[in-house]
C-alpha cells in the first residue's frame, strides 16, 4: 500500500463506523461519531488514531 495524501477512513473504536475527520486533523481534536455520537478523540495524527474521550462532566460556561 502506498501512503496516500487523502483522508484516510477511520473506524469509531466504539460501533467500527466510518468516520471522517476534518481536513487537517489536529491532534487532540475531538469529534463525534456520526453513527453513535460517541466523542472520538484524536490521539494521534500519523497515523491518524482516535480513542473514545473521556466523559467529563464539566461546564466550560454559557
Ligand atoms: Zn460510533
Amino acid at each position: 500500500m502506498e501512503k496516500g495524501d487523502g483522508l484516510m477512513a477511520l473506524s469509531c473504536p466504539e460501533c467500527e463506523s466510518e468516520v471522517s475527520p476534518p481536513e487537517p486533523v489536529r491532534q487532540h481534536e475531538v469529534l463525534e461519531c456520526p453513527d453513535c455520537r460517541a466523542e472520538l478523540e484524536v490521539i494521534a495524527v500519523e497515523p491518524v488514531v482516535l480513542a473514545l474521550a473521556p466523559e467529563i462532566e464539566e461546564d466550560w460556561g454559557e
